[in-house]
Protein backbone atom coordinates (compact mmCIF):
# COMPACT_ATOMS: atom_id res chain seq x y z
CA UNK A 1 0.00 0.00 0.00
CA UNK A 2 1.11 3.28 -0.63
CA UNK A 3 0.97 6.69 1.38
CA UNK A 4 -2.35 7.88 2.48
CA UNK A 5 -3.12 10.51 0.39
CA UNK A 6 -4.83 13.62 2.56
CA UNK A 7 -8.37 13.35 1.54
CA UNK A 8 -8.73 10.12 2.72
CA UNK A 9 -9.40 10.18 6.63
CA UNK A 10 -12.65 12.38 5.52
CA UNK A 11 -13.85 9.49 3.57
CA UNK A 12 -17.57 8.31 5.18
CA UNK A 13 -16.74 4.69 3.99
CA UNK A 14 -13.68 5.23 6.90
CA UNK A 15 -16.44 4.83 9.19
CA UNK A 16 -18.32 2.31 7.69
CA UNK A 17 -17.37 -1.86 7.18
CA UNK A 18 -15.46 -2.26 4.15
CA UNK A 19 -17.84 -5.23 3.08
CA UNK A 20 -20.75 -3.16 2.41
CA UNK A 21 -19.09 -1.78 -0.77
CA UNK A 22 -18.31 -5.05 -2.37
CA UNK A 23 -21.66 -7.18 -1.55
CA UNK A 24 -24.31 -6.68 -3.88
CA UNK A 25 -26.82 -6.71 -1.40
CA UNK A 26 -25.73 -3.50 0.54
CA UNK A 27 -25.37 -2.16 -3.00
CA UNK A 28 -27.55 0.96 -2.18
CA UNK A 29 -26.20 1.71 1.01
CA UNK A 30 -22.61 1.85 -0.27
CA UNK A 31 -24.01 4.41 -3.44
CA UNK A 32 -25.88 6.35 -0.29
CA UNK A 33 -22.60 6.52 1.36
CA UNK A 34 -20.40 7.81 -1.38
CA UNK A 35 -23.38 10.45 -2.60
CA UNK A 36 -22.78 12.08 1.23
CA UNK A 37 -19.23 11.93 0.53
CA UNK A 38 -16.70 14.99 0.52
CA UNK A 39 -14.27 13.39 -1.19
CA UNK A 40 -16.05 11.78 -4.14
CA UNK A 41 -14.35 13.47 -6.57
CA UNK A 42 -10.57 12.72 -5.01
CA UNK A 43 -11.63 9.29 -4.89
CA UNK A 44 -13.10 8.62 -8.30
CA UNK A 45 -9.59 10.37 -9.66
CA UNK A 46 -7.16 8.43 -7.51
CA UNK A 47 -9.42 4.62 -8.22
CA UNK A 48 -9.23 5.66 -12.18
CA UNK A 49 -5.91 5.96 -11.97
CA UNK A 50 -5.64 2.97 -9.77
CA UNK A 51 -7.41 1.05 -12.08
CA UNK A 52 -6.24 2.15 -15.18
CA UNK A 53 -5.41 -0.47 -17.72
CA UNK A 54 -7.78 -2.95 -16.19
CA UNK A 55 -10.58 -5.09 -17.78
CA UNK A 56 -13.91 -4.89 -16.16
CA UNK A 57 -14.04 -8.64 -14.51
CA UNK A 58 -10.52 -7.09 -12.91
CA UNK A 59 -11.89 -4.52 -11.53
CA UNK A 60 -14.26 -5.01 -8.15
CA UNK A 61 -16.35 -2.49 -5.48
CA UNK A 62 -18.00 0.62 -5.44
CA UNK A 63 -15.71 3.73 -5.69
CA UNK A 64 -17.22 7.05 -5.73
CA UNK A 65 -20.87 5.98 -6.31
CA UNK A 66 -19.84 3.62 -9.11
CA UNK A 67 -19.34 -0.24 -10.09
CA UNK A 68 -16.52 -1.29 -12.02
CA UNK A 69 -18.55 -1.05 -15.68
CA UNK A 70 -19.58 2.38 -14.75
CA UNK A 71 -15.94 3.19 -14.18
CA UNK A 72 -14.40 1.33 -17.15
CA UNK A 73 -17.33 3.62 -19.20
CA UNK A 74 -16.17 6.76 -17.40
CA UNK A 75 -12.66 6.22 -17.93
CA UNK A 76 -13.47 5.47 -21.49
CA UNK A 77 -15.13 8.83 -22.14
CA UNK A 78 -12.34 11.06 -20.06
CA UNK A 79 -10.16 9.07 -22.42
CA UNK A 80 -12.00 10.32 -25.44
CA UNK A 81 -12.04 13.98 -24.48
CA UNK A 82 -8.60 14.09 -23.24
CA UNK A 83 -6.22 15.73 -25.83
CA UNK A 84 -3.40 14.28 -27.50
CA UNK A 85 0.47 15.11 -26.02
CA UNK A 86 1.73 17.30 -28.06
S1 LIG B 1 -16.77 8.32 -2.55
FE1 LIG B 1 -14.95 7.05 -2.31
S2 LIG B 1 -14.08 7.75 -0.40
FE2 LIG B 1 -16.18 8.45 -0.42
S3 LIG B 1 -17.39 6.86 0.58
FE3 LIG B 1 -17.41 6.39 -1.60
S4 LIG B 1 -15.71 4.95 -1.89
FE4 LIG B 1 -15.40 5.99 0.09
Amino acid sequence: MGAESDWEPRAVCRRLEPELFFEPATRSLAKAACARCPVRAECLDAVLIREEGLRVGDRSGIFAGLLPGQRVALAKRRAAQTPPAQ
